[in-house]
């Protein structure tokens, strides 16, 4: 319901922030408002039409959907007017009045703080503010609009500067216009006046020229020579009469052939589509043909969009029969892990008024999911082979998401699996593939080791590594949080097995020597058995079982699973988790070469009841906790173990 009289209200603290960013640091690049103001028009029409394949009144007898533009260069304004879907007086204040989108505060922060390497204009860009922009050019702005299905009409304005004021509106047709009064140093800068229309003409051929909906300019006609010699004559400037003309050719450009396109035309739609602001990654231009015919353009972003990883994400490529935009955002085109990508699909094969129900189990969907998945991870794998920078940065910023496929796209494993990328022993800066993992494994050597943790330095730095690092194993560093998930599903990779190192015992070399070590170790256990029980029962609650190891070399002790346990990263994500998760616990290794286990021994052999013994247990408790970047369990027993040994050390 609209109120009667005008409310004045205050926008948002960080809106406020955010466009004085807008004025204040965008300023060469100013003439973009109008497409981003086009760009919204456009998606207005979009939405009308689409809500008016159930509820056809809403197009009120006015089926002409386009974007009209008027050009006023004596009062110097601009009036973008589109009949589309409008706004309620509560949509207005919710979509204009604040920024609605959750990482605004976010990105406040990070320009204020400079702690981005790109520019403000791609920062912005990542979050869609493109209403906003019109404050670059304008000082004030009106808004008019009225939703499709309502009578009443909502006015908003705005001179940018913390507050805005709505009131009901005057508008007899549905839609919105939006009027910008023109600042002043446009013109005295020598800048772009943009209440000229060949100005309007050529802003609008450069970034809009593909929206679908004719795009109207009515400005004053040039003036003739004759009108030119009279204002000579008489000093008054003649009044021309208004003349109207389509600025923009409408052709889709994934119609048009790739060899006509021009990289320029496919950034502009690109952001179009996107409200990235940022240049693609990547554009994929693809024609099927066979047993279903569509058209896709489909682009990698350079970035990832800062809610990718966050459930409410709304991904979805634009869904086209016939050159008609049925559907804004379709989530079926495309399996959930690559919903990164943005785009658009135009299928002859498709009916019109589908609905998003009956898209999931529409036959055709299924066919166009498949060819534009295999199509994608075959680019990928392109560019993985062929443009090695391009994919490292594809991969830092997607490469979660690919791991998230292999756990979803069960079909697809084969490829997923040679598109991962991992730090590894092998190299202190290059990433591995797997394949090139397996070929440079040693002549006996079985399995793919692993090691998951924190960070590569934790990871690096792990006693787990020591025996594989002496015998120059590789060791795949898994230091991504989503690595832990992933390599629940991932166990082997061309018939060899993936083996965490911290898991389950280790023993390499081959069969020979794997025999001797094997049997030398048994040897060690039994003599100490009754030491590394006692080991065991004073550390009962967190550790199942101590024994002796040929991992270590250099370190004392080290903790490890079982071979199904979860790793300690898991375990704390899965307790972190609704409910929490098992505490499991754990195995205690200890060097057998280490001069610390010989001393204990000694220490044992002497008296049993020692009661350092339960001190020692504890330090290497600590010492295996803390070599893996987990927290003691224990801190205040692990101290007094500390200060009793110190004590009598000192
Ligand atoms: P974005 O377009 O990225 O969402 P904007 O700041 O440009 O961000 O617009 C905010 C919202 O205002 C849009 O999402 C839309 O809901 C609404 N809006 C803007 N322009 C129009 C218009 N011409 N007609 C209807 N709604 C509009």
């Amino acid at each position: 319901m609209a109120t009667a009289t005008v409310e004045t209200l205050q926008f948002q603290a960080e809106t406020k922030q955010l466009l004085d960013l807008m004025i204040h640091s965008l300023y060469s690049n100013k003439e973009i408002f109008l497409r981003e103001l086009i760009s919204n028009a456009s998606d207005a029409l979009d939405r009308l039409r689409f809500e008016a394949v159930t509820k056809p009144e809403l197009m009120e007898g006015d089926e002409k959907l386009e974007i009209r533009i008027d050009a006023d260069r004596e009062h110097r304004t601009i009036t973008i007017h589109d009949n589309g879907i409008g706004m309620s007086r509560d949509e207005v204040v919710t979509n204009i009045g604040t920024i609605a989108k959750s990482g605004t505060r976010e990105l406040v922060e990070r320009i204020k703080k400079g702690e981005s390497k790109q520019s403000i204009a791609e920062l912005i860009g990542q979050f869609g503010v493109g209403f906003y922009s019109s404050f670059m050019a304008a000082d004030r702005v009106v808004l008019v609009t009225r939703r499709a299905g309502e009578t009443e009409a909502t006015r908003w304005e705005s001179t940018g500067d913390g507050t805005y004021t709505v009131e009901p509106g005057e508008k007899d047709k549905r839609g919105t216009s939006i009027t910008l009064h023109l600042k002043p140093e446009d013109r005295d800068n020598g800048m772009d006046e943009f209440s000229d229309r060949w100005v309007i003409s050529r802003i609008v051929r450069r970034y809009s020229d593909f929206v679908g909906y004719p795009i109207v300019l009515t400005a004053e006609k040039d003036p003739e020579i004759e009108d030119l010699a009279k204002e000579k004559e008489t000093g008054e400037k003649p009044k021309m009469p208004m003349e109207e003309k389509v600025l923009n050719s409408m052709k889709p450009i994934w119609v048009r052939p790739q060899s006509e396109v021009t990289q320029e035309e496919y950034k502009d739609f690109y952001r179009h589509i996107s409200h990235d602001w940022t240049e693609p990654l990547k554009v994929i231009s693809y024609k099927a043909e066979g047993r279903i015919e569509y058209q896709a353009l489909l682009f990698v972003p350079t970035q990832a969009p800062y809610d990718l990883y966050y459930v409410a994400s709304k991904p979805g490529l634009h869904l086209y029969v016939k050159k008609v935009q049925i559907m804004e955002s379709c989530e079926d085109l495309l399996p959930r892990y690559l919903r990164f990508i943005k785009g658009v699909v135009d299928s002859p094969d498709l009916a019109l008024n589908v609905s998003r129900e009956m898209l999931q189990q529409d036959r055709h969907i299924t066919l166009i999911r498949k060819g534009l998945t295999t199509k994608l991870l075959g680019v990928f794998e392109e560019m993985r082979e062929n443009d090695h920078e391009t994919y490292l940065k594809f991969w830092e910023q997607f490469g979660k998401a690919i791991k998230e496929g292999l756990s979803a796209d069960y079909e697809n494993k084969e490829k997923l699996l040679e598109l991962l990328l991992f730090y590894s022993s092998n190299d202190k800066e290059k990433m591995t593939t797997l394949k090139q993992y397996v070929e440079r494994m040693k002549e006996d050597q079985k399995e793919i080791f692993y090691l998951t943790g924190e960070s590569r330095e934790v990871v690096e730095n792990s006693p787990h590594l020591e025996a594989f690092k002496e015998k120059g194993i590789e060791v795949l560093y898994l230091i991504d949080t989503v690595d832990e998930l992933m390599i629940q599903t991932l166990h082997e990779y061309g018939g060899k097995k993936l083996k965490s190192v911290g898991k389950g015992t280790v023993n390499l070399g081959n069969e020979e020597e794997k025999k001797a070590t094997e049997e030398a170790l048994k040897e060690k256990e039994e003599q100490m058995k009754p030491l590394l029980d006692l080991l065991q029962k004073k550390l009962d609650t967190w550790v199942k079982q101590v024994r002796l190891t040929n991992r270590l070399t250099t370190s004392p002790v080290c903790l490890v699973g079982a071979e199904h346990d979860y790793s300690p990263q898991l375990e704390k994500l899965l307790q972190k988790g609704k409910g929490g998760g098992p505490k499991q616990r754990r195995i205690l290794e200890l060097n057998p070469n280490h001069d610390i286990l010989g001393k204990l021994r000694e220490r044992y052999d002497a008296d049993q009841n020692d009661p350092a013994i339960e001190d020692y247990a504890h330090l290497l408790f600590g010492y295996g906790l803390i070599a893996e970047s987990s927290e003691l369990e224990d801190p205040v027993r692990f101290n007094k173990a500390m200060s009793d040994l110190m004590a009598r050390s000192l």
